[in-house]
């Protein structure tokens, strides 16, 4: 990286659909870069142009462009948060025109797409990844790097809740807050903000929520569903739907929770997570998506009531599988 030319083209790209993770570890990484001294650099992801609201704050968003406006042959791309190709949508021709390519990621089922590949499958965030190596490139942290990471970290940690909080992310987390960012007004910003009709939507979609306390043999399964005609009713716009699964997660009585959410006619976005008796991620890949362990993923095809029939139908084949069930 410290030999790429000066006016050499960079384009950053992250997954679909981009999360905290996504989004944070890509425009840290490119304001880095930014210090670096790289000036032409473009970050960008597939599908339509639109920043989930709660991630409008970050900063580095003056680097992003439509996919329709990337780099078609940039000297170096650099992928973000993606399991594998097909998270990258249409921009997948750039691994082949671009000079080189380099994956940041920090999924157990990365594929290794990239020429070079630095995947940590331990790491909590891909973010982790990307701290690692702007230290290597002795890019020192300023606030606007820190807060995309702090967001990428504390995202993919449940706001440093869940297992893969260790004392390398608090040690990380605490490198990233002596910048001086604000966590409170992050977290307001990134957790706990959504529009008055996003509540009423989250009020009736739970309140259609299942539990089925003998799926996924005999360990629970929870689940609701969201539809276009749900989000027109309230004025939403779909990516408002991504903190619901936090809700539904909580119940006591199922191990695993799913909420499954129309993207368009017969197409759905389907979340899943598991307390831990459950490999999810078996389930996902089996369905055609991918994830990790706790929490995974998939485009499910038919009415909700038939994607939920497959992963009823997955989840008894994922546990005869592993050790636990
Ligand atoms: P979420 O439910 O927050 O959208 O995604 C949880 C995890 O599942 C993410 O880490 C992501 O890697 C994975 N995931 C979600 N949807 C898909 C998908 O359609 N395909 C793949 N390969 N992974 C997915
Ligand atoms: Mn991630």
């Amino acid at each position: 990286m410290q030999q790429l030319p000066p006016d050499a083209r960079v384009l950053l790209i992250c997954h679909v659909n981009p999360d905290g993770d996504a989004l944070g570890s890509m425009l840290g990484f490119g304001l880095g870069l930014r210090r670096l001294g790289v000036r032409r650099m473009q970050a960008t992801f597939p599908g339509p142009p639109e920043v989930p609201e709660p991630l409008k704050g970050l900063p580095g968003l003056d680097l992003l462009v439509p996919a329709t406006e990337a780099y078609s042959d940039p000297d170096l791309v650099v992928c973000f948060d993606a399991a594998s190709e097909s998270r990258l949508g249409d921009l997948v021709d750039r691994l082949e025109s671009a000079g080189t390519a380099l994956v940041l990621d920090h999924h157990a089922s990365n594929t290794g797409f990239g020429r070079v590949n630095l995947v940590d499958p331990h790491a909590a965030a891909t973010s982790v990844v990307a701290e690692e190596l702007l230290a290597r490139l002795d890019v020192p942290l300023d606030a606007g790097i820190a807060e995309c990471l702090y967001v990428a970290l504390s995202t993919d940690t449940g706001s440093f809740r869940f297992e893969a909080t260790t004392p390398a992310v608090h040690q990380l987390a605490a490198r990233l807050l002596a910048t001086g960012i604000r966590p409170g007004d992050i977290s307001r910003r990134v957790f706990d903000t959504r529009p008055f009709g996003a509540v009423k939507l989250f009020g009736e979609v739970l309140g259609r929520a299942r539990l089925e306390p003998a799926a996924a043999a005999g360990h629970g399964l929870v689940w609701t569903y969201a539809t276009l005609d749900d989000l027109a009713r309230h004025g939403q716009r779909p990516s408002v739907l991504e903190a619901l699964i936090d809700s539904v997660r909580c119940t006591a009585e199922a191990d695993v929770s799913c909420v499954v959410k129309q993207t368009a006619a017969g197409e759905w976005a389907v979340s899943m997570r598991s307390k831990g008796a459950v490999d999810v991620s078996r389930v996902a890949v089996a369905l055609g998506g991918g994830g990790h362990r706790f929490a995974a993923g998939f485009t499910g095809r038919g009415t909700a009531d038939e994607v939920v029939d497959r992963i009823r139908a997955e989840l008894d084949g994922a546990l005869t599988g592993t050790a636990r069930g």
